[in-house]
């Protein structure tokens, strides 16, 4: 399969490729590590004139630890994050999304903006991001603007990003010592293997360690965007931690999932496997926030 024809472009610098992207308007793509967006122009889905390669920009390619905050720059890649101290330190689950995204080769290109950008429903990065409640920033030459990444996806393919904008990184609050979070996802193969389900778990305890004092569950290939469980949410906070607790919070999950019938599972499995993966994400994330 051949590419079709088109202009790139390498900017050095995050100014220099929002002018890129004002000028030229729709004609232009930005260019992460590829492995959706040149899959997609040799399937000829997508045909952009203009890409706009983002890997030569610095800026974009930092882990940074600030003001006790984390910040992600958008060209960080799957491999990059799996193997971060940073993000093992306190942002676990955002690593083991990571490190089982895709293949070596695939996590050695696919970025972290990449991921969110493409919005795909099953993707692997959305749940751990949400479940620790990230933000993303989007810059353009008309300014820039912070959102939390929940509000970010409107359906498969579809974000609020303009035309015009970048995504330059990915803010995440260091959670606090008390907390601890799981990401556990199902497929049919072990490796190269696109969700069935995934799920997010992040609780954060009490000083006494018995009471969650707050809880995400996000759930993942069960809706048309990665979606938070309000109702197992509300099951968990201000609750004393015991297992029946974890079942009941699985079985809420699932009746908040949306999912579809397809060649690769029933809408029941998925939501019978929701209810399964939320309370092993919730014990991973208790076990974590305990080990603190
Ligand atoms: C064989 C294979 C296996 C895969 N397995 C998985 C998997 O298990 N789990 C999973 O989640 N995904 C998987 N993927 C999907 C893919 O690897 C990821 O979505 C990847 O993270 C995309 O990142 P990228 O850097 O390659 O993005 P690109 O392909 O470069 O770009 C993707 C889209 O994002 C836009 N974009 C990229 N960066 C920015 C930015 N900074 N600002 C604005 N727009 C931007 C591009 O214009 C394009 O529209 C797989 C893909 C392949 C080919």
């Amino acid at each position: 399969m051949l590419l079709p024809k088109f202009d790139y472009h390498e900017p050095l610098s995050v100014d220099e490729a929002c002018q890129i992207m004002s000028d030229l308007g729709e004609k232009a793509k930005p260019l992460a590590g590829g492995t959706d967006l040149i899959v997609n122009m040799k399937k000829k889905i997508l045909s952009p004139e203009h890409l706009v390669a983002l890997s030569r920009i610095e800026d974009l390619r930092k882990i940074e630890l600030l003001n006790g905050s984390v910040r992600i720059g958008a060209c960080v890649t799957a491999a990059e994050l799996a193997e971060s101290q940073e993000i093992k330190r306190g942002l676990g689950a955002l690593g083991q999304g990571a490190g089982i995204l895709g293949s070596p080769l695939i996590r050695n290109l696919a970025t972290v903006a990449g991921n969110l950008v493409s919005a795909r429903p099953a993707a692997d990065l959305p749940p751990p991001l949400m479940a620790y409640g990230a933000e993303v920033v989007l810059k353009s030459r008309r300014g820039e603007r912070t959102l939390p990444l929940e509000t970010f996806f409107q359906g498969p393919g579809q974000t609020l990003l303009e035309i015009d904008e970048i995504l330059t990184e990915i803010i995440i609050q260091r959670p606090p010592e008390s907390a601890g979070a799981g990401y556990i996802k199902l497929g049919t193969r072990k490796a190269l293997e696109i969700s069935l389900v995934n799920v997010a778990a992040y609780v954060a305890l009490d000083s006494s360690g018995t009471t969650i004092e707050a809880a995400r569950v996000v759930l993942g290939a069960v809706a048309p965007t990665p979606l938070r469980s309000p109702s197992a949410e509300k099951l968990l906070i201000g609750e004393k931690v015991d297992p029946s607790l974890f079942e009941k919070a699985g079985q809420a999950a699932a009746k908040d999932s949306r999912p579809i019938d397809d060649f690769r599972g029933s809408a029941q499995y998925r939501r019978d496997m929701v209810a399964v993966l939320t309370r092993r994400a919730l014990n991973m994330a208790l076990e974590q926030a305990r080990r603190a």
